[in-house]
């Protein structure tokens, strides 16, 4: 195992409050006894673990008065032993303490290394480190518990609860090959058909949150079609609170897809306001007609827009064109015409803002679904649902085999199975799915 002392830049650059640099490896100590002057008479290298100590310390062509904390391996992130010196925060400060740390002979660490490490040393699973870049990245309150739920192992208990079912099944059969006894094997193939069956129940239910939980993760595409004037550039204001779309009484204004992003209930909600989906002899508007095919595409969910004023026979063409699609009508305008229509999902008015709760409500409900429950369990990762959906085929496989086939075949479905479900914790995930995890990590995390 690499036990080198690695450093880098823990904080975002930048002039803030504070900053922290960090060294992992054998001996940090070593390097901080170098650079740092503590204010107290204890000496560098009998710092108490995870304790602060401050002091001068001596950078690359400047002092800086901050502090210093050690914390013994194991007990730290990364399983080994690390200092941390908590400095100003500032761009030439950092990187003047990170200098002088490489000029003492540590190196710098590649992206996501300290986790890696981390990872390397047993201190969290692959799911966890995922959990935690996830959260790092979000920008909504949603992302941050999806990523939380992972990073504290919620999803990697789970999965290890379903490998020790399946542990189990496979003991049974190793049994039942090595003492094959008169009318033993009956109860020992019914035995593993439970456990297996049990397993698939759990995989299933889990695959069955992917949907909503990679909303929750990544934030729910919404685009906002309709006919030209009915109201899409208002709707969108009312919706995110601010002027962003050009609003216009000439049909066919809002020429370009303009988006902007809203939060409800904690989860990231990405609007993109069309042209309308009617043909146009215009150059630009048909620009933004072929990019309203695109947001028509992409989007999870469709705010269909009417005119509660103005329902005619090119409002019943757009329906038709997206009668495949996840739509919420809407209906605009009800300040000024209280028209009912069976098609609609919701009445609203952009322009005094009645309703506009109900339609997010309804996004909600449509996107995430109120039985979601953020705080707890759910598939976000793209990888972890795939490698569920190979688990589950295998085995489906060991099911249909477990009556009838010889169990050494049932075994090795029940194998691959429990494999897949490795991958998840990163068992018996390769070093190209690790590299490619970490690569995703910034230095210094
Ligand atoms: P778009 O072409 O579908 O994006 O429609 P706009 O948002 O540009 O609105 C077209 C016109 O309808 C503008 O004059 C708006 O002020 C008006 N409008 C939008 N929403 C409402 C509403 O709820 N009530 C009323 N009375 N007028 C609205």
């Amino acid at each position: 195992m690499r036990n080198d002392n690695i450093a880098a830049i823990s904080t975002a650059l930048g002039a803030a409050g504070v900053a922290v640099i960090r060294i992992s490896g054998d001996n940090p100590l070593d390097i901080a006894e170098k650079m740092f002057v503590p204010s107290t008479k204890k000496a560098v290298r009998d710092f108490e673990p995870n304790r602060m100590y401050a002091g001068e310390i001596l950078a690359d062509g400047f002092s800086d008065y901050g502090m210093c904390v050690f914390f013994r391996a194991p007990a730290s992130f990364t399983g080994e032993n690390t200092v941390e010196f908590h400095t100003h925060g500032g761009t030439a400060i950092t990187k003047g303490v990170l200098k002088k740390i490489l000029s003492l002979g540590a190196r710098l660490a590649e992206n996501g290394e300290f986790t890696r490490r981390a990872f390397l040393n047993g201190k969290l699973s692959l799911a966890s480190a995922e959990g935690l870049i996830d959260m790092i990245n979000s920008e909504s309150a949603g992302g941050v518990r999806a990523g939380y739920s992972l990073y504290r192992e919620k999803l990697t208990r789970e999965v290890e609860n379903m490998q020790e079912v399946l542990t189990a099944a496979l003991s049974q059969i190793d049994a039942d090959m090595d003492f094959p006894e008169e009318g033993l094997e009956e109860t020992s193939r019914e035995k593993v058909c439970k456990a297996v069956e049990e397993v698939i129940d759990k995989t299933r239910s889990l695959i069955s949150t992917f949907a909503a939980g990679s909303r929750v993760k990544n934030g729910v595409k919404v685009g906002i079609v309709g006919k030209p004037n009915t109201g899409k550039s208002s709707l969108l204001n009312a919706l995110l609170h601010f002027e962003r779309a050009i609003v216009s009484d000439v049909a066919g204004t809002t020429r370009d897809v303009v988006e902007g992003n809203a939060d409800i209930k904690g989860v990231r909600f990405l609007f993109s306001d069309t042209a309308g989906i009617r043909e146009s002899e215009d150059k630009i508007e048909n620009m933004g007609v072929a990019l309203s095919r695109r947001v028509l595409e992409e989007s999870d969910v469709l705010l269909f827009v009417m005119d509660a004023s103005d329902i005619t026979e090119e409002d019943r063409k757009i329906k038709k064109l997206i009668k495949d699609k996840n739509v919420i009508t809407v209906i605009n305008k009800s300040d000024k015409n209280s028209v009912t229509d069976e098609r609609a999902d919701v009445y609203v008015s952009a322009l005094t803002g009645e309703n506009i709760d109900a339609v997010k409500d309804a996004l909600y409900e449509r996107a995430v679904g109120s039985e979601t429950d953020l705080n707890g369990d759910y598939l976000c990762e793209e990888r972890h649902y795939r490698a569920l959906i190979r688990a589950e085929k295998s085995l489906e496989e060991a099911q249909a085999g477990v009556k009838t086939l010889p169990l050494d075949l049932v075994a090795t479905d029940i194998k691959s199975g429990w494999d897949a479900l490795g991958e998840i914790s990163g068992k018996t995930a390769s070093e190209d799915i690790i590299d490619d995890i970490f690569s995703r990590f910034c230095v210094g995390k």
